[in-house]
């Protein structure tokens, strides 16, 4: 199948390890140039250089923290400077937070919130003006399965996702009139290798390994029993991006292995 991509230009936040480096590499095999910003100047930039000598297609990486502002505001500028501006915009930074409701403080709700729902925010307002010259394009929100299915250890982490899936179905509803597609994906466990670093971890001096640590989470979770690979969900992130998935507007797709335990 053709996904008729090539030539495209996608941001992509959080592109250079885990979840965003995978749909990075899946979309520069279909053709689409790639603007990707993290922290770590020197990883993104190293990954962006690896893409390009891969699969020929340009690639930046750009050190930018998106919960902060002024960070989105360069780094939009620096899009727009190397590639006129995006066709596709991938929100996928993000990290899992860990405490109580009662000893969480107001910092950390807002720095989740500016992580989470505020880049989305940000990057939406400033990408759209160019999708609308370019004719239409594409929003992926990378939310969690705990948007809706809270862990217990998390409550900033769930609540910030349920926030990034709302605005994703209100900016679906703006947008559709331009030709712009704005959706959310809730993936369940998938194996990055923060999770490898978690996992070793907690069995350090243990009688568990890591393996079989992980192993018993995917066993107790997701149906499935098992963790999925970044890749295997980048393939769904490359078809949602294509125009394949034209009539895909508004929803929230989830990619767990079975985990999500009601319809919806
Ligand atoms: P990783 O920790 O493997 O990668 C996170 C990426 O985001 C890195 O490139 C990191 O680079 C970047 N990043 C983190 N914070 C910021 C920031 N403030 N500004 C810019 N970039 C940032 O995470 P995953 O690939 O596992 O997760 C990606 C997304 O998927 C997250 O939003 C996560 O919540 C979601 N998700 C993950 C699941 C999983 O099982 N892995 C399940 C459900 C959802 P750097 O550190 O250099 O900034």
């Amino acid at each position: 199948m053709d996904l008729e991509l090539r030539d495209k230009v996608a941001v992509i936040t959080g592109g250079s390890v885990g979840i965003g480096l995978a749909v990075a590499e899946g979309l520069a095999a279909e053709g689409v140039h790639l603007a990707l910003c993290a922290r770590d100047e020197a990883r993104v930039v190293q990954k962006a250089k690896e893409i390009a000598g891969q699969s020929g297609v340009r690639a930046i990486g750009v050190r930018a923290d998106v919960s902060k502002a002024e960070d989105i505001e360069r780094f939009v500028a620096i899009v727009e400077k190397e590639f006129g501006g995006a066709d596709i915009l991938i929100n996928n930074a993000g990290t899992g937070s860990g405490e109580t409701i009662m000893d969480s403080t107001d910092e950390k709700w807002d720095y989740y919130m500016d992580l989470h729902l505020m880049a989305a925010v940000r990057l939406t307002r400033a990408l759209v003006p160019f999708m609308r010259k370019r004719g239409g394009g594409v929003i992926l929100n990378n939310a969690s399965i705990c948007a809706t299915q809270p862990l217990y250890y998390e409550p900033i982490y769930n609540t910030s996702k349920a926030a990034l899936a709302m605005f994703s179905k209100c900016a679906a509803n703006e947008f559709i009139k331009d030709n712009i597609r704005v959706n959310l994906i809730n993936p369940g466990l998938i194996l990055t290798p923060d999770w490898v670093k978690t996992a070793k971890q907690l069995t350090q001096g243990t009688d568990t390994t890591w393996e079989q640590y992980l192993d018993k989470i995917a066993k107790d979770n997701a149906p499935i029993g098992r963790f999925a690979t970044p890749e295997e969900l980048a393939h769904f992130f490359v078809f949602m991006c294509s125009p394949r998935a034209s009539y895909c507007v508004g929803s929230s797709y989830y990619v767990d292995g079975g985990w999500l335990k009601v319809i919806t």
